[in-house]
């Protein structure tokens, strides 16, 4: 057969070398012990070593910390006998070199252990690829991934306070009037499906005038808060407090009767007329009007619950303020 015959030309070392290098990738082998025996000229070149100072040196004098412990972590899974470094197959395993100048180069190697003829081990052959720009863009990948995941929170979040600034009044913190229109709408139509009850409790400050005449706006300002925060403690989950408007709050209470509705009103009256509500630098003292109607047996809509709500209201303030007025 002719040399020349593809299937039977034999493979010099010295082409398997040349073939490598020109790969790019770096070739080296080292003995039982990992240290280094031979060294291409890549591998010399991407360290910055010359071939003298890398010989007999570990390979592992060379990695990051953090390499040395994924090498001996990979290593020490495919280990036998007593040596937890000492594989039997191949590894392939990824980490940073240091080069001479202290910079770092970032590789992906496969290790494969070399056995002398009587099948004793007696080193490690390599081919490593420097893998630094791939890292790199990976790295800039990630980073510009977290910061787009950071900014989406961001905007989630200030989406979230977005929306929570549509459906709550600016001075009291309590639903503001449309948010409480919208939910009450849904209440009414909930409770009308199921057979339930819902009422509703509207309040109006008494002589809230004067106490702005008295003590000034930023006063007064100070007492709305006090009583929008006060309402807003004492409502329970599935209860909704707003302010309708100026001096003037609600409260929805789904599922409750027309009693249980009278009773919550008093109890917000009498803590309102008990404590010396904290406005500046004033305790005042503050009372309201209340007016309670209850869906289905007062009212067939929310327009109508409002109406009779308000007009008990008013018939409180009529008849000396401070008092709850529900259904004759
Ligand atoms: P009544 O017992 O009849 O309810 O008397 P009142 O003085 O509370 O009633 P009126 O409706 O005549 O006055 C309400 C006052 O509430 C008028 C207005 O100056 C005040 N007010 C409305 N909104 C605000 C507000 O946002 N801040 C302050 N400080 N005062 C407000
Ligand atoms: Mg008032
Ligand atoms: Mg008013």
């Amino acid at each position: 057969m002719s040399a020349d015959n593809p299937d039977h030309r034999p493979i010099t070392e010295a082409r398997l070398l040349s073939m490598v290098n020109a790969s790019g990738d770096s070739f080296w082998e080292t003995d039982a012990q990992r240290r280094f025996v031979h060294i291409s000229d890549n591998m010399c070149r991407t360290m910055g070593y010359p071939r003298e100072e890398l010989r007999g040196r570990p390979v592992m004098e060379f990695m990051t910390p953090e390499y040395r412990a994924e090498l001996m972590r990979l290593a020490a899974e495919r280990a036998s006998g007593d040596n937890p470094l000492a594989h039997t197959g191949p590894i392939r395993h990824e980490g940073e070199f240091f080069r001479k100048d202290g910079s770092r180069l970032w590789v992906e190697t496969v290790s494969v252990p070399v056995f002398d003829d009587d099948g004793v081990h007696i080193g490690y052959f390599g081919i490593t690829r420097d893998t630094t720009e791939r890292k790199q863009a990976e790295q800039a990948l990630q980073e510009a991934n977290r910061r787009l995941e950071a900014q989406l929170r961001h905007i989630h979040e200030l989406h979230e306070q977005l929306r929570e600034q549509a459906i709550r009044d600016d001075l009291t913190g309590v639903h503001n009037r449309r948010h409480f229109v919208a939910v009450a709408e849904h209440e009414l139509e909930r409770a009308r499906l199921h057979g339930t009850a819902l009422s509703l409790v509207m309040l109006d400050i008494d002589h809230f005038k004067k106490v702005n005449d008295l003590h000034g706006h930023p006063t007064g300002d100070a007492a709305l808060k006090a009583v929008g925060a006060m309402l807003g403690a004492t409502t329970r989950v599935g209860d909704l407090a707003c302010r309708l408007g100026g001096e003037e709050f609600a409260v929805l209470l789904p599922g409750m009767g027309h009693d249980g509705a009278l009773e919550r009103a008093e109890k917000w009256r009498s803590t309102l007329a008990q404590t010396a509500i904290p406005a500046d630098a004033v305790a005042l003292k503050l009372t309201a009007s209340f007016g309670v109607a209850t869906f289905p047996q007062q009212a067939a809509g929310l327009v109508d619950l409002m109406k009779v709500a308000d007009a008990r209201l008013y018939r409180a303030k009529s008849l000396g303020r401070d008092r709850v007025v529900g259904e004759a």
